[in-house]
């Protein structure tokens, strides 16, 4: 049954647009004419699907002021964020696919090693999954679906959008821009509703489904998934640590802090939640954090002139409300924060001085304007606390020893690693993205992330019609064919001597399984 979402600018409260919810009745007919455009739309030559995200470009830089306005009201971000964080990227990625994609799709030869195989060639041919879903969560609205559409589309798929039903017009919008770039239509068809609507869409069966959200759900998209065998890609939730060590020049690294913990209002599944500072530079850093926090603007009815926005999706509150309430219940200190405003869904950003306590906000995924300050003597210290989380999607390490940065990084047991920056790495859709343990598995974006997309079906033929025969090691098996095997062996894997000294008999087995054995 269809219902109304009443879309609300979460900064400003009031209402944006109403929009029915799609209906589950709807769905067969959805996936059925999915399936019809996807046909014809597979047989388009990949370079004209890499030339069609180019025409997409184009649409999206004409409507550029538009986009930015509706990410912004719809998610409550500063105008700035919606700019650089959902929009440059988007553009980024459809040059980058339109371009990665002729190579990476494009049939690919592979060298077979095995001397006998010398006559056979084998190549890999990438071909559509068919119709695939994208759900996505609200506070990349725009972009973190968009991507996904994209690396879809040029690979030859279908899609059906589920986005939030918080942001649901972010996802309406990418169906039209898709339209009127002249994408066929019902080449991307955009669902809207709850995660009830989300079930029934894998129910019709799609070809994969490509998730990101909270991992509660990701878990229940998984298990619902495995029962049809239905591939899953699912990026979750993350408690990324920034590793701050005593060489780092404090302006910086109180900066770096600042900005990886409060932008996109700590919305951000690679936020930094986690700040692990060395001891002895941790109280001037705290000092110069503190300063900084206390001139972030907080301007909700302007958004062309704020640092932070607004907590997106109400329910969060809950979420930071209990963690803060757990911190005072353990008698955590607050070097910043720790109270909502006025308006009573924002929090005040929150700087918690860890007690040692298993404080909630250290150890479970906040979402929000909140980063637990811990500090570490040794480099081994720094690198085990790290690691010892239920997450592991990506780190920061902040230092002015670019060597032992990268010696860091490669001992941090997660999906990305950035030094001397921080939170930017799903912007980069040229670089794979993706993490481990609670935060999901599978590749987004990248030359990898694209293979995700598509079948792979290797064929292997004969390199010329001269080269038809029957196959050595086809029946019948006899002790001539053994023997040619057996000393193939030390041929190809053995010394110069013992090459030389299995060489007669080789020969002389291979002579005799040509003259005396009839091959079946
Ligand atoms: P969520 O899991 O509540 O919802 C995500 C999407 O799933 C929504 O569209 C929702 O309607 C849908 N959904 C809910 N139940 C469903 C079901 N049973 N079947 C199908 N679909 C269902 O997450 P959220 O609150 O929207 O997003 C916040 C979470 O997303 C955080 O944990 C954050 O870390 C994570 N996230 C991860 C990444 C990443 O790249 N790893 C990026 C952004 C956000």
């Amino acid at each position: 049954m269809e219902s109304q979402i009443e879309v609300k600018n979460p900064a400003t409260g009031q209402t944006i647009q109403k929009i029915s919810t799609t209906s589950v009745e709807k769905l067969p007919a959805i996936f059925q004419k999915a399936r019809e455009v996807q046909k014809d739309w597979a047989q388009i030559p990949l370079k004209k699907r890499c030339k069609k995200l180019t025409d997409l470009r184009e649409c999206i830089v004409t409507h550029c002021d538009d986009l930015i306005d509706l990410i912004s009201n719809e998610n409550g971000k500063p105008k700035i964020e919606a700019m650089v964080h959902d929009l440059i990227p988007s553009l980024d990625a459809l040059t980058n696919f339109s371009k990665s994609a002729r190579k990476v799709l494009s049939d690919r030869s592979i060298p077979l090693i095995n001397p006998v195989l010398k006559t056979k060639v084998s190549k890999l041919d990438f071909w559509p999954l068919g119709i695939v879903t994208v759900i996505s969560p609200w506070n990349y609205p725009f972009f973190l679906p968009f991507t996904e559409v994209i690396m879809a589309l040029v690979a030859g798929n279908a899609v059906i959008l589920k986005p939030s039903e918080v942001t649901p017009l972010c996802g309406l919008k990418i169906q039209e821009l898709c339209e009127e770039a002249g994408f066929p239509r019902g080449l991307v068809q955009t669902v809207i509703g709850d995660g009830k609507i989300g079930a029934a869409i894998i129910d019709q069966k799609p070809a994969k489904i490509f998730f990101t959200g909270s991992v509660n759900t990701g878990k229940r998209i998984a298990k619902q998934a495995s029962e049809c065998l239905i591939p899953v890609n699912l990026e979750l939730g993350g408690k990324d640590p920034m590793i701050i060590l005593s060489d780092a020049d404090l302006d910086f690294a109180s900066s770096i802090a600042l900005w990886g913990t409060f932008a996109n209002s700590g919305q951000i599944c690679a936020s930094t939640e986690r700040i692990l500072v060395q001891e002895s530079i941790a109280d001037e850093f705290k000092k110069r954090i503190k300063e900084k926090v206390s001139q972030l603007k907080f301007n909700p009815t302007n958004m062309k002139d704020t640092d932070l926005g607004a907590i997106t999706f109400k329910n969060q509150k809950t979420v930071l409300e209990k963690q803060i309430k757990d911190a005072k219940n353990k008698n955590a200190s607050f070097l910043t924060g720790g109270k909502f405003r006025k308006n009573k869904i924002s929090l005040e950003p929150t700087l918690i001085e860890d007690n040692g306590a298993d404080l909630e906000a250290y150890i479970e995924e906040s979402f929000g304007p909140i980063a637990v300050i811990k500090t570490f003597h040794s480099i081994d210290e720094a690198v085990e606390l790290a690691n010892r989380s239920k997450y592991a999607l990506s780190a920061s390490v902040v230092t002015s020893n670019l060597s032992l940065g990268e010696d860091i990084a490669k001992r941090l047991e997660t999906g990305t690693v950035l030094i001397n920056e921080v939170a930017y790495a799903p912007g980069l859709t040229e670089t794979p993205w993706g993490g481990l343990k609670d935060s999901g598995y599978g590749k987004r974006h990248s030359d990898i992330g694209l293979l995700e997309f598509v079948n792979i079906r290797h064929i292997n033929k004969p390199i010329s019609r001269a080269l038809i025969f029957k196959s050595f090691w086809w029946f019948p098996y006899s002790p001539y064919q053994y023997i040619t095997f057996r000393k193939m062996i030390a041929i190809y894997h053995k010394s110069w001597f013992d090459k030389l000294k299995a060489l007669p008999l080789f020969l002389w087995n291979f002579v005799q399984f040509f003259k005396k054995e009839k091959r079946l």
